[in-house]
């Protein structure tokens, strides 16, 4: 191929930062609620892996481990893999569902945050059973005991915590809290002690929270440049240094999308030359914009203040509004309501709870009983924070690739919410 000629990918022409709301084919989503039931998570795999290339290309030389906890729909740790992706686990359960998809244990990274004994037990179980090749990373130098007193000696690696945090809300910055990762200044001792007790010492890690953003650079700067020192020191050699994720998506319509190549640039700075492989695990970022959480309009009441509008999915379906105070866009994406006039309105769910709220006085076009609403950027911690509150079934997912579509998880029915209820014989 000559200099000159520009590489031209027949598969992505174009690849944009972000996928607004806007941008998804109303037709198409009214007819996946109609033919899947409403509400409906719609995730879309080829924006996923749209997502993963754009990230790769401005990070030639990492390794980008998918944080598993923002969607753990087995297609898209598949398409991840498959893309060139390590999966990260924050339990035991997605290590085993990144195992049961497919994953090959060298690609599989279990962060042991404060982990329960039968986290332990499950994925040593694992490791034993031919998962061989699995990280298991530590934050605390008593769970070197505990895995070796199940008989662990794998591949292992230390959390640190970097004494600098970021975050779009207070509950998702992590890295200046006591209880993630073990003290900086600690560090290097916990590489060599883990090292001399037999473990097979790979990596060091840490994460500073969610929400990387233009504003949070600085912070981001500090983290990897103190990672970047402790390899350097490392009294042990290292495979790799992975500094989190956090990678920040816009969530409102008029907010830029992260400038990736200029996040790129302060991390290869910051880290300065290091002997081994810089791992980024980003959840939010790949999985976002691949999501929308479709929503029918049951009720349209006219209030003093504000028209309110109630959706028969809650808080309890995506909990980000109410759990973060989240913005998440909305479209009405009834057949007709591009003619209709855009009016404020507060979109809330059926849950006995004033957080129940998706949006207070939002201007969107005039809801009718039987819309259907579109929840923009909820493919990540989206159904993963789905819970059966107040006895709601959680809703299905559909996930699409280009023409294709299928189930990836079905609706759950009132009885496999009362599945596991027990007769109590002395009542
Ligand atoms: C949650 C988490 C991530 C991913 O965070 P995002 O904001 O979704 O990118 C990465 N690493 C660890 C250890 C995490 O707990």
């Amino acid at each position: 191929m000559s200099e000159d000629r520009p590489e031209f990918d027949c598969a992505m022409p174009e690849n944009p930062e972000i996928r607004r709301l806007d941008e998804w084919d109303g037709q198409r989503l009214r007819r996946l609620a109609d033919e899947y039931a409403s509400p409906l998570y719609v995730l879309d795999l080829q924006r996923v892996r749209e997502n993963y290339r754009r990230l790769f290309a401005a990070f030639p030389d990492a390794d980008v481990h998918f944080a598993a906890k923002a969607n753990t729909a087995r297609p898209v740790l598949r398409t991840l893999h498959s893309e060139g992706a390590g999966i990260e686990c924050a339990s035991a359960g997605e290590a085993v569902r990144a195992l049961d998809a497919g994953v090959p244990s060298e690609r599989v990274q279990y962060t042991a945050v404060n982990p329960p004994a039968e986290d332990l037990d499950l994925v040593v179980g694992r490791w034993e059973d031919g998962a061989d090749d699995l990280t298991i990373t530590v934050g605390a130098l008593d769970t070197l005991d505990r895995l070796e007193s199940r008989g662990y000696d794998g591949r292992l690696c230390v959390r640190v915590n970097p004494g600098v945090g970021a975050g779009h809300h207070e509950k998702v910055a992590t890295g200046a809290d006591a209880k993630f990762g073990v003290p900086y200044e600690r560090a290097g001792e916990a590489l060599a002690e883990a090292a001399d007790r037999g473990f097979d010492v790979v990596g060091i890690h840490a994460h500073a929270g969610s929400g990387i953003s233009g504003e949070d650079l600085d912070s981001h700067r500090e983290l990897v440049s103190r990672m970047g020192d402790l390899a350097r020191d490392s009294p042990v050699d290292l495979e790799f240094v992975d500094i989190g994720g956090g990678f920040g998506v816009p969530y409102r319509e008029d907010e830029d999308p992260l400038d990736l190549d200029a996040v790129a640039d302060a991390t290869r700075a910051a880290l300065g030359e290091i002997d081994a492989t810089l791992v980024i695990e980003p959840g939010r970022y790949l999985v976002a914009d691949a999501g929308v959480l479709l929503t029918t309009v049951n009720t349209v009441k006219p209030a003093p203040d504000t028209r309110v509008v109630g959706v028969d999915s809650g808080m309890t379906t995506l909990l980000r509004p109410a759990m973060y105070d989240a913005y998440h866009p909305i479209r009405n994406v009834a057949a007709n309501a591009a003619d209709r006039p855009a009016v404020a309105q507060t979109v809330t769910g059926p849950i006995c709870e004033s957080a129940d709220v998706f949006c207070t006085d939002r201007s969107i076009a005039e809801c009718r009983r039987g819309d259907m609403l579109a929840i923009g950027n909820a493919g990540a911690y989206g159904y993963e924070m789905a819970s059966q509150y107040n006895s709601r079934p959680r809703p299905a997912t559909v996930v699409l690739d280009r023409g294709q579509e299928a189930v990836a998880r079905r609706r759950e029915t009132i009885d496999d919410v009362t599945r596991l209820e027990q007769e109590v014989e002395w009542l």
